[in-house]
């Protein structure tokens, strides 16, 4: 099958590393030609936000996909009406990347999250309290485009483009759900990841499953998985990004409509991977096994403040020596500040030890230039 991919990124990158034990051609278009995919798949040149662009390089394909949300959806949509194949659907996609529309989403259907304002650029008419977060209906990314609103000093802030103002919740936790369906409806969830901070270095988050939460809440995110999957009415792989407070409720923070990077410890901590996963969905296959291993960790490599140039990892070998420790680099030349590498995926029997091995492993390896 030809599998068409919008977005060069690690996500697809690793996908089709997974996949490649499968027969299938892998072709992608991103508009980097040294993206992660470039060397690894049939590659085009091109912006998968262009509408032009993505209807041809979706043509001739059995299937087309994403690894990245910010494309051109409308173009998915005429693809969808030449009978083309296109996972998740242009609709999903479409609601998703609009913040505001992502929200009213969850209201519709019944799935918690925050209570919510719309401000359309102007900022006289608002009357959630403070604090609040402010989260930008297009174009936020990897934390950009989300800022927290807490005093009436802040107000001066405030950006003045469209957005969700946003309860600020009481966060416990930040829990992470992956969920997918395919197309004959047969769906699968995850072990539910969580976020945890390094208590020491205070700098960066590790991703460990499965995360430490009680049956009650469990149960409260098998009811938004569902009701997601339902309400989507879509096949795909959905991480949903989750807040539990200090209440024990749960609450949907967002959701991205592909693989995701509280899935990577999936890769040796899980029977199957999300990327594995994500195959069976996108060939509409049985869904694998997800039940996870033990205790599993996650921790990017990311790019060290004021180093930007050609990447060198210092400590790796380190890193090799250790045992249940699985590097894994995502082919980019450049390191900058705050890009992410590569990651680093550890096993253990216990959440202490797993908790003191990812330190450890963090103290040992920078990404430098
Ligand atoms: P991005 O996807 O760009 O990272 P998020 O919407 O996940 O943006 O927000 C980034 C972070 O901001 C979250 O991980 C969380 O820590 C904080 N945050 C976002 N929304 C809220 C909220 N309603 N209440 C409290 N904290 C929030």
């Amino acid at each position: 099958m030809k599998i068409g991919i919008l977005g060069g990124g690690q996500l697809g990158r690793m996908f089709i590393q997974e996949a490649l034990k499968y027969d299938d051609e892998f072709y992608v278009l991103d508009p980097n030609p040294e993206c992660s995919c470039a060397h690894i798949s049939h590659f085009t040149r091109g912006d998968f936000n262009d509408y032009d662009t993505v209807l041809e390089f979706g043509r001739d394909k059995d299937v087309v996909t994403i690894e990245i949300e910010h494309v051109n959806a409308d173009a998915l949509e005429e693809l969808e009406h030449q009978g083309i194949k296109v996972v998740p659907n242009s609709k999903i996609i479409k609601t998703i990347q609009q913040k505001i529309l992502q929200k009213q989403f969850y209201e519709e259907n019944g799935i918690p999250s925050p209570e919510f304002e719309i401000m359309d650029g102007s900022e006289e008419e608002i009357k959630i309290q403070l604090p609040f977060v402010q989260k930008l209906n297009t174009g936020g990314y990897d934390g950009k485009g989300v800022q927290l609103i807490r005093t009436t000093q802040d107000w001066r802030n405030l950006w003045t483009q469209e957005s969700v103002l946003e309860n600020l919740v009481d966060i416990d936790k930040e829990l992470s759900v992956i969920v997918a369906r395919n197309e004959n409806g047969e769906t699968k969830a995850f072990p539910v990841t969580e976020m945890v901070a390094d208590p020491k270095l205070n700098l960066l988050d590790f991703n460990i499953c499965p995360a430490d939460i009680s049956s009650e809440t469990q149960d409260q995110i098998d009811l938004i998985a569902s009701q997601f999957i339902r309400s989507a009415d879509s096949p795909g792989l959905f991480a949903i990004e989750l807040f539990l407070d200090k209440n024990g409720k749960v609450w949907v923070n967002e959701t991205a409509p592909r693989l995701h990077n509280s899935g990577h410890q999936s890769q040796e901590g899980n029977a199957n991977s999300q990327f594995e996963q994500f195959y069976r969905v996108v060939k509409n296959l049985p869904l694998a096994d997800t039940d996870n291993f033990g205790f599993s960790g996650m921790l990017n490599l990311v790019g060290e403040e004021s180093y930007s140039g050609k990447v060198k990892y210092e400590g790796l070998k380190d890193v090799l020596k250790l045992p249940k420790t699985y590097v894994h680099l995502y082919g980019k030349t450049e390191t900058k500040p705050g890009r992410k590498m590569g990651h680093i995926n550890v096993m253990a029997d216990s959440r202490e030890e797993l908790m003191k091995k990812l330190i450890h492993i963090k103290s040992l390896v920078r990404v430098i230039a």
